[in-house]
């Protein structure tokens, strides 16, 4: 996998970008196909910056360190909970996930837009901090296709495939609250979605006039409730 844009776009000259990007928050069940599509998606937009999580998960076969994930240990991950240096964080399978906090926001204040594919808890979390993000949640066509594909990826054990399966169950039921919605029902057919939903927001008159707040704001805003 390349490493989606990303150092590429944030060597950039800040006065070459808009002011102010946008974050696209991709989410959606675990086995869903997110992570081909978006393979697929990165190719042809070059210009969207792609915000590689933190995880305590191994490693599946193929994935690289600082491409697919930063992998940490359990006692590191805790170490940045403690220090606030993820933007948001979620338990799913046993393991952590977190988004580098300083990395997105750096990216969004030069004016990248940047993309985050988390599972849905994160996602709500940075709904809540960045309400202007977008959302996209994939839905899988039904849940037997769901869980044939988890079982075709030979990486996770029964009770693993059991326990995402509950998990899904419980991410559907949401699934409404989330600006967009894509059927991944064939790949080619998700990929034109998603890069119509691209499109339109990327529109000129869709660009946001620095309505993003820091994360500071949003919580003092939240806090004024
Ligand atoms: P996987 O183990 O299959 O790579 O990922 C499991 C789930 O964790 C997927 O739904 C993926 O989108 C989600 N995930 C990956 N990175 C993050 C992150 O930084 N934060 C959160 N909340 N979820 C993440």
């Amino acid at each position: 996998m390349e490493s989606k844009n990303t150092e590429k776009l944030l060597d950039q000259k800040p006065e070459k970008m808009p002011p102010v990007g946008k974050l696209f928050v991709i989410t959606g069940p675990s086995g869903v196909g997110k992570g081909t599509i978006l393979e697929r998606f990165f190719e042809d937009n070059k210009n969207i910056i792609y915000s590689i999580s933190q995880t305590t998960r191994k490693p599946r076969p193929g994935e690289v360190h600082g491409v697919n994930y930063f992998f940490v240990s359990k006692e590191e991950f805790e170490k940045s909970i403690e220090n606030d240096e993820l933007l948001e964080w979620a338990k799913y399978s046993d393991n952590y996930y977190g988004t580098k906090k300083a990395f997105v926001l750096k990216a969004l204040q030069k004016g990248a837009d940047v993309l985050l594919e988390i599972e849905t808890k994160g996602a709500q979390k940075i709904m809540e901090k960045f309400p202007d993000c977008i959302t996209v949640f994939f839905t899988p066509p039904n849940l037997d296709e769901l869980e044939k594909r988890l079982r075709g990826r030979k990486t996770e054990d029964e009770a693993s495939i059991k326990k995402r399966m509950d998990t899904v169950k419980e991410e559907l039921e949401l699934s409404t609250i989330y600006k967009y919605t894509i059927e991944n029902d064939e790949v080619e057919n998700a990929l034109s979605k998603l890069q119509a939903v691209y499109d339109y927001e990327k529109r000129p008159e869709n660009e946001m006039q620095g309505e993003y707040c820091t994360e500071n704001e949003a919580e003092s805003e939240a806090g004024r409730e």
